[in-house]
């Protein structure tokens, strides 16, 4: 398999290039040069199987530059008895034809660790073939990310990981997460801005000629592990395919049946997989893309009218305040047919006046429904499931939980539908302990009370968070990252 840029006729490259580069040179994502495909057969030899068996199927094809041994031992590694729970995403019933696919077992409790416990196993494949050092590893996060990049390549020989995030965008959980990393090779920082500033400048970073050449000099690749890596997309993949397979295994579906995805939206990175998923075979019903008051995915899906030009909210759920969804260009490139000129035209437009206009094109596109949620009804749909289905879901699910409800009213469609659950409540504790009890108290101690009155366990990485010494500090201007980061490599300009 070979991957090519969303903006180029360049020549197709290796996925071990693809993935130490991170960003095309032209500053389009990678995607895959031919989608693998599985037929229902294929699908039905799935049930049953566990997660692991079910990746390896899944990635070998996209991983054919590296034999199948090779690619099962990155699995095992990633997703062996430890690093998840018993299962990497079980999946558990809500109501007749509604389920909560539970991505968040792992040991940041947010579902991007089911990428970035794989990712770094394939980073260090990638870099021996590439005949390269080390990587500098750089991403931007809206609160997960950073926790569970730094978590996957903590004390990795050969990586170095510098994870930026917006200062007072995250929640009191997610940054106590990040300040108390461990591992030599990690470094995180605040900057004064949002996601968006901290993502453009990460991806400055990348596209910065003088930079590169400083850090491989000093022996030094620079990547990303954003959503924007082909890395981070192949494993999200695997768990589409394993929801419906269970789905089948328990009887509530027949193979071929079409299924619903619900996935709480940020850089498009969750919801992409579940695209690829349905081009790689998965009966795949509607994707349904739910936004907070970020809502800009919700009007571009809406009116085929990209606009990035508005106020930023901050809200109850802080990993999906963005507004420049990187990922929806790897959308825009497969639904239009692989059309690299009208996509590189449209990021353009993006860069230049923050919008685009997609005008006709959103006909091809009408396979995603697009929806969103308030904090009101965040909140609200918080204490409903709560109090109808006896379940602590976290802001980001809810935001899923209340626009499935929107879809199913409006669009009146009756397919069982999978909810993504992207973190586990207890890194909101705050605002959850004041949404359901009316009261506000500080975070470790809501997360005792939380765990208390839902009569549920604690889980080990938040109740260790008060224990644990903060390691990394730090506010930085975004002009600030390039210097802060070269000291801390000890590279100078
Ligand atoms: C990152 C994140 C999202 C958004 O996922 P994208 O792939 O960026 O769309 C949703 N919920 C949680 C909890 C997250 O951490």
């Amino acid at each position: 398999m070979r991957f090519i840029s969303t903006r180029a006729g360049r020549q197709p490259i290796t996925l071990s290039q693809a993935v130490v580069q991170g960003l095309a040179a032209d500053g389009g994502l990678f995607v895959p040069e031919q989608i693998p495909h599985y037929t229902l057969e294929d699908i039905r030899a799935m049930v049953g199987l566990p997660y692991a068996d079910v990746a390896c199927r899944l990635l070998e094809p996209w991983m054919d530059e590296f034999c199948p041994d090779e690619v099962r031992a990155m699995v095992d590694a990633a997703y062996r008895p430890g690093r998840f729970e018993d299962d990497v995403a079980p999946l558990e019933r809500v109501d007749a034809g509604t389920y909560l696919l539970e991505l968040f077992h792992g040991p940041t409790l947010a579902f991007k660790d089911v990428a970035l416990q794989f990712l770094p196993h394939l980073m260090v494949a990638c870099l021996k073939k590439q005949g390269a050092g080390g990587a500098l590893v750089i991403a931007a996060t809206s609160g997960d990310t950073g926790k569970a990049a730094m978590e996957g390549f903590c004390d990795v020989a050969g990586t170095r990981v510098f994870v930026l995030y917006p200062d007072a965008g995250v929640s009191p959980s997610q940054r106590r997460q990040m300040v108390t990393q461990r591992g030599d090779n990690v470094a995180v920082t605040a900057i004064q801005g949002n996601f968006d500033d901290a993502q453009s400048a990460i991806k400055r970073l990348l596209a910065d000629e003088g930079f590169k050449a400083r850090m491989q000099q000093a022996g030094w690749r620079t990547t990303s592990a954003n959503s924007i890596n082909i890395g981070r997309l192949m494993p999200q993949v695997v768990y589409y395919f394993y929801a419906y397979a269970n789905l089948a295994a328990r009887g509530d579906i027949a193979i071929g049946d079409q299924v619903d995805f619900v996935v709480p939206t940020g850089n498009f990175g969750n919801i992409l997989a579940g695209e690829y998923a349905r081009r790689m075979g998965l009966p795949v019903g509607r994707l349904v893309c739910a936004s907070n008051a970020n809502r800009v995915l919700t009007d571009f899906f809406q009116k085929g009218r990209y606009n990035a030009a508005r106020p930023f909210y901050k809200t109850l759920s802080p990993s999906m305040d963005i507004l420049v969804s990187s990922n929806l260009e790897r959308y825009l490139f497969e639904s239009t047919g692989r059309d690299a000129g009208r996509v590189r035209d449209w990021m353009e437009g993006l860069a230049r006046d923050r919008r685009y206009d997609i005008g006709d094109a959103l006909a091809g596109m009408q396979r995603i429904w697009a929806g969103s949620a308030d904090d009101e009804q965040t909140a609200q749909t918080i204490r409903q499931v709560w109090q109808q289905n006896a379940r602590l879901i976290d802001p980001h699910t809810a935001v899923a939980m209340h626009v499935l409800g929107q879809y199913r009213q409006e669009g009146g469609v009756q397919r069982p539908a999978v909810v993504l659950s992207t973190a586990s409540p207890f890194k909101f504790s705050a605002a959850l302990y004041d949404i359901l009890f009316g009261k506000q108290l500080e975070e470790g101690a809501a997360a005792r009370e939380l765990a208390l009155r839902c009569r549920l366990p604690l889980p080990g990485p938040i109740a260790e968070l008060e224990r644990l010494p903060v390691r990394h500090g730090g506010v930085c201007r975004v002009e600030q990252v390039a210097p802060v980061l070269e000291a801390w490599m000890g590279v100078g300009a």
